[in-house]
């Protein structure tokens, strides 16, 4: 494995591979000294083209953990903003000599192309709508967590999917590892032709949330995209909270086991109510201490565990 650009490149076990080297990287946020002296002398360079919080700062803390030297950059402060190429700008980055470029992108497959140009190690770290294959991965991590073997479980994914690249990798890798999924949205929020859009089979669409909740393990909320909206896709906010947002009532509605998630950054009060995101059952918190440990464990399949190609 030397790319992770999507999850549809990687098999049910790489997939299992990563979760399981990430319960052990995992531990290393409980010490006092986090160091591990794995990936020294190796170099990481964040390169984002579009903002990021928690994906940013935990590929940084995972390199760092990991004794990596991890760089980062944005568009903004490099000559990209001089008019030179994004082929340029990344042949300079990798010329210095980087083991890895972990790469956020408005550009629908950037990484991958990318990918072709350079010599180093390419992360897709959010490519336009496309994937998040890091993101789907931490998903899985904290579901498997809460839940089990998520083999038969039954994860509905709900909200702005035409918009979102967490739900193509969260639908790849969930239905890679065995779980029935749902797909709830409004009409205009669907993706047109979703089964082929996809690239997998084997979930259901529905654009009734109250009918999906009562039958869920899980219940995947997925941020309201406004930046990428061109148009008027529903009547307003207040609509799409009573519709399709997680509302108090609409919590009373899952099943006692069932379990919340939600990528962040969150719009409390739009896709999510302020108890159902602050509920017990919420994972929100979760998920982002995973995505240290599956960073970690990412960043070891690729630069070095078995079969790298480093
Ligand atoms: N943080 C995730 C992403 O970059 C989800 C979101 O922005 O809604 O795609």
């Amino acid at each position: 494995m030397k790319h992770l650009l999507s999850i549809a490149d990687l098999t049910r076990e790489e997939i299992v591979s990563i979760l399981d080297t990430a319960v052990s990287m995992h531990e290393v946020q409980d010490r006092d000294v986090k160091k591990l002296p794995t990936l020294r002398g190796r170099t990481i360079i964040n390169f984002f083209f579009e903002d990021s919080t928690r994906t940013r700062a935990s590929f940084e803390i995972a390199g760092k953990w990991m004794s990596a030297d991890t760089i980062n950059l944005t568009g903004k402060g490099t000559s990209i903003s001089k008019g030179e190429s994004l082929r340029d700008t990344v042949l300079t980055i990798d010329a210095m000599g980087v083991d890895m470029m972990i790469v956020r992108h408005p550009a629908s497959g950037a990484p991958a192309q990318i990918a072709d140009w350079v010599d180093c190690s390419i992360v897709n770290a959010g490519d336009g709508t496309h994937e998040h294959p890091s993101q789907a991965l931490l998903d899985a991590y904290t579901l498997r967590r809460a839940l089990g073997d998520l083999d038969g479980r039954h994860v509905a994914i709900v909200g702005d999917l035409t918009h979102s690249r967490v739900l193509r990798s969260n639908l790849l890798s969930l239905r890679a590892l065995g779980a029935a999924v749902t797909l709830v949205a409004p009409p205009t929020l669907m993706p047109a032709g979703v089964a082929s859009w996809a690239g997998v089979d084997g979930f259901e669409t529905s654009y009734d949330l109250d009918e999906v909740l009562p039958r869920v393990d899980a219940v995947m909320m997925l941020r309201v995209q406004r930046e990428r909206m061109s148009g008027g896709y529903f009547p307003t906010a207040r609509e799409y909270a009573v519709t399709y947002g997680l509302t108090p009532r609409r919590l009373a509605l899952l099943p006692d086991h069932a379990v919340i998630t939600h990528p962040g950054p969150m719009n409390r009060g739009l896709e999510i109510s302020a108890e159902a995101a602050d509920a017990a059952r919420s994972l929100v918190l979760d998920q982002v201490s995973a995505g240290v440990a599956v960073r970690m464990s990412i960043l070891y399949h690729l630069l070095a565990g078995e079969g790298s190609t480093q």
